[in-house]
């Protein structure tokens, strides 16, 4: 029975990821050893990380002066490692969701932070409007999308400073002007691969400013210089992330994709302000994520909330619990989720305001 994976991370991967995986665990690339058991500095193994870096670059069209990286410790560790090879004095932080609070708490550590914006006031369920950014920070940290609220940044925002972005969460879901970013970080296991990699995006000249030391781990250069592979890489996740940017390239790229999320997105948001039943946390349309599609209860039907969720179940929809600080629903629809599973989600909303 078809299963369809609302999961917000680790979360839904093309079946085509998957497939080549399971094939490469029983036996890589014509080796007759698993992808598990091979060295990592096996001739198999480096056309692999250097095909993923060279498809990164190709799909984002990475400009000259950048450098793509993958290493290990998830985007939290990012939270400490930006600040560390790039704070001097003074960052400033967009406060626009639980994760981009844990990352501005990181960078504390390592110099003054000031909250250029913040959306905490209301629940985190907007994009702050009209922020002034001061022009003398080292750089500006933003969250692209907010995975728990359901709210994103479509637009590269102007900064007078140098932006970095966490984009765990929609990275590769719509063209990115990479040239107004110093850095940017994703985590993989929300639109590439599974859990246990990172991709970072920097601009080399950014580096190597720091009068702080810097443990070796924790310096980009390290990673620069030993080509993602200076110490052990995760094998496994590596593979996985290079069969998911050949299915993004076999289906036409980022901005066939983009246009794909926009039409699911618009799918489910129409149903979600169109249906009594439910209401959107999120006011402001320019403000909803294409990647995670939050909704609750309207105001009277708090209490079938439960009901809802049982029903999905029984329709195989799983994974549509919000998180626990809103509540709700959360659909997360990432790339590789198919419009089809997004029409189950919509009829069985339907069929609840029908049967309520
Ligand atoms: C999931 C997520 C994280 C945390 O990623 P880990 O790899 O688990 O550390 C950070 N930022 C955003 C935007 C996320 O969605």
């Amino acid at each position: 029975m078809k299963k369809h994976n609302f999961y917000a991370g680790p979360s839904i991967l093309p079946e085509f990821t998957i497939q080549k995986t399971a094939e490469a665990i029983l036996n890589f690339a014509g080796t007759s050893l698993s992808v598990l058991e091979v060295s990592h500095r096996s001739k198999e193994f480096i056309a692999v990380m250097d095909q993923a870096i060279a498809l990164v670059k190709e799909l984002l069209e990475v400009p000259e002066g950048y450098e793509v990286l993958f290493v290990q410790g998830g985007a939290s560790s990012q939270f400490y490692m930006v600040p560390f090879n790039l704070l001097k004095t003074k960052a400033g932080y967009y406060n626009t969701g639980v994760w981009a609070a844990k990352a501005l708490k990181e960078a504390k550590l390592f110099g003054e932070v000031v909250e250029v914006a913040s959306s905490k006031d209301k629940n985190y369920n907007y994009i702050p409007k009209n922020v002034t950014i001061p022009s003398d920070l080292d750089y500006l940290h933003i969250t692209s999308n907010n995975t728990i609220y359901g709210t994103q940044i479509y637009k590269d925002i102007d900064s007078p400073v140098p932006l970095v972005a966490d984009m765990s969460s929609d990275i590769f879901s719509r063209p990115i002007d990479i040239s107004k970013y110093d850095l940017i970080y994703a985590g993989a296991q929300k639109n590439l691969a599974p859990a246990g990699v990172t991709l970072v995006i920097v601009r080399k000249e950014a580096l190597g400013k720091m009068d702080r030391p810097i443990p070796t781990m924790i310096n980009y250069l390290t990673h620069i210089e030993g080509e993602s592979m200076f110490n052990t890489p995760p094998v496994l996740p590596v593979f996985s992330a290079l069969q998911t940017l050949i299915w993004l390239k076999e289906n036409g790229g980022i901005k066939a994709m983009e246009a794909k999320n926009i039409a699911k997105a618009k799918l489910l948001y129409d149903e979600i302000d169109r249906n009594k039943m439910f209401i959107c946390p999120v006011p402001d349309p320019a403000d909803r994520s294409l990647m995670n599609v939050t909704f609750v209860m309207a105001p009277g039907y708090e209490e079938l909330e439960k009901t809802f969720l049982a029903r999905a179940k029984e329709l195989n929809i799983l994974g549509l619990e919000g998180h626990r600080s809103v509540g709700g629903f959360r659909a997360s629809i990432y790339n590789a989720m198919p419009i089809e599973s997004i029409a189950v989600l919509v009829d069985a909303m339907k069929e609840f305001e029908t049967q309520n």
